[in-house]
């Protein structure tokens, strides 16, 4: 009898061997599979409970588990950024392939344990320490902008903090959310035998996210989005952690480099096809180099577009305000879509390796004050840095998120930097140098920015503990 089980259980570990060769290339699972697929449920309530149970399981894990667990994830996205990248860019169709898998590559960029931290006071009275501790099952919202960027990077930051997560992914980038849920569990078992870590409902809809916002076993909510999905964690009962959008403007002054203006105003606003939040959206220069500006553009490589090209692109991009009260409306078949393809639209034929389109518009052209989310910027004419300014401060729309300047004047640095009061404030390079890309810091996917805890990190997931010891343990 023990004979026949033994034989049993040898075949199914070889199964499973083979299985997990052929989906991600990892070591054999220590124990025997867990029930479900690897953290990806049809019904809300099981994934919740899932992570909850995960969450159970975590809790007696080690920090060296953690750090095992963020390892996992950054080597997964790293070594497999090519085939996970593909997969995401077939399913959204928006953005460019190699950005796609760029954007996986840099997760390893991305804070985990070594974040964590305690903190203590000493004195006559003994000792007090605050320990960083896990809120528990973090509901998470994710964009179709960076579908599994955004998850990948937000399991890093929460796992490393010691909270499991839901997930309720874009619509329409839930397979590569589900794939990678399923990849990370998977090794994550492997390695630890822990469960659940990260959980993710396969069929999303606003119902799904009502359900994850109102849950009692969820404990707080992270969300990366729009306004809509901004609106509604901050209107729901829980503390909300909203990484929101943004229209981050540029100014270009008279002192600038701009050469450099021009070089990193394509970098940040190509990239991606200008799917980024942080992505330069419109860009405001001083009339006395307004000209010389344009012409570094065109020698930097992005392709110029004239006044009627640039009003069929916009007719094209955009329906207009239905009333007094509306705004205009993104065409969204043409977000995060080539240059090549909006110049289409424009009546211009370019290589699809154009990375940016630009041209001169007034500010009440809708590429202004709409988060276009297209690689096309609008450069507009100001009199002077504080006209520039104060246009900048008008279509940042005081969501807090992003501002860009070049200049070499620290005054007018300082100046708008004041005023525009942005998470993100980033002087003479691209808009990714603002996340470790180029620039000092560190990377997130998730910038939370009307609710204040800036580019999120492990840290950003606790709450404080204290533990306090009277008159003992002080030691000078
Ligand atoms: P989106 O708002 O259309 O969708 C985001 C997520 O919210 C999706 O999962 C969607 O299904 C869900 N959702 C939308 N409305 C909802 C509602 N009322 N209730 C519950 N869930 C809802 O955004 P998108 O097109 O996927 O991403 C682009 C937007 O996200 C841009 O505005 C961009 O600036 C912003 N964004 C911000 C950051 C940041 O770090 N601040 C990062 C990435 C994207």
């Amino acid at each position: 009898m023990q004979s026949t089980e033994d034989t049993i259980r040898s075949v199914v570990q070889e199964v499973l061997a083979e299985l997990q060769k052929k989906n991600n290339g990892t070591s054999v699972p220590k124990r025997e599979r867990q029930d479900g697929d690897w953290g990806v449920f049809a019904d809300t309530d099981q994934a919740i409970a899932a992570a909850n149970e995960g969450f159970a399981g975590l809790r007696e894990a080690s920090m060296e588990d953690r750090a095992k667990i963020v390892e996992i994830v950054k080597r997964i996205c790293f070594e497999q950024s090519e085939e996970l990248g593909k997969l995401e860019y077939q399913e959204t169709k928006v953005g460019r392939l190699e950005h796609k898998i760029e954007k996986l590559q840099i997760i390893k960029k991305v804070p985990g344990t070594e974040w964590m931290k305690t903190d203590a006071m000493s004195g006559d009275h003994g000792l007090m320490i605050v320990e960083y501790a896990p809120f528990g099952v973090i509901g998470a919202i994710t964009p179709v902008t960076h579908s599994l960027p955004t998850l990948a990077g937000n399991v890093i930051n929460m796992v490393a903090s010691g909270n499991t997560l839901v997930v309720n992914p874009h619509p329409s980038g839930k397979k590569i959310a589900c794939e990678g849920v399923r990849r990370f569990n998977r090794a994550i078992y492997a390695a630890t035998g822990l469960q659940n870590v990260v959980t993710i409902v396969s069929e999303p809809t606003l119902e799904s996210a009502e359900r994850i916002f109102q849950h009692r076993d969820v404990k707080v909510l992270c969300v990366t989005g729009g306004p809509g999905v901004a609106r509604a964690a901050m209107s729901s009962r829980k503390k909300a952690i909203v990484a929101g959008p943004g229209n981050p403007p540029v100014l270009v002054d008279e002192t600038a480099d701009l050469d450099n203006a021009a070089r990193s105003i394509i970098a940040g606003g190509g990239y991606d096809n200008n799917l980024l939040c942080i992505g330069e959206k419109e860009v405001f220069v001083v009339e006395s180099v307004f000209n010389e500006f344009m012409a570094a553009m065109d020698r930097a490589g992005a392709a110029r577009l004239n006044s009627s090209q640039v009003d069929q692109l916009t007719k094209a991009a955009f329906s207009p305000p239905e009333n007094k009260d509306d705004h205009w409306h993104l065409n969204r078949d043409l977000v995060g879509q080539h240059a090549s393809v909006l110049a289409k639209h424009a009546g211009m034929s370019l290589p699809e390796s154009t990375p940016l389109l630009f041209g001169e518009t007034d500010e009440q052209n809708p590429f202004v004050p709409e988060e276009q989310m297209m690689p096309f910027v609008p450069i507009i004419r100001c009199r002077n840095a504080d006209h520039g300014i104060d246009l900048c401060e008008k279509y940042e729309h005081g969501f807090r998120h992003t501002s860009l300047i070049h200049s070499r004047n620290v005054r007018t640095m300082s100046t708008m930097g004041r005023r525009m009061d942005t998470t993100l404030f980033i002087k003479n390079g691209p808009s990714p140098a603002g996340l470790g890309l180029g620039g000092e810091g560190y990377l997130s996917f998730s910038i939370a920015t009307p609710t204040g805890e800036g580019v999120t990190n492990p840290m950003t997931f606790t709450r404080q503990r204290r533990c306090v010891m009277v008159d003992d343990l002080r030691i000078v």
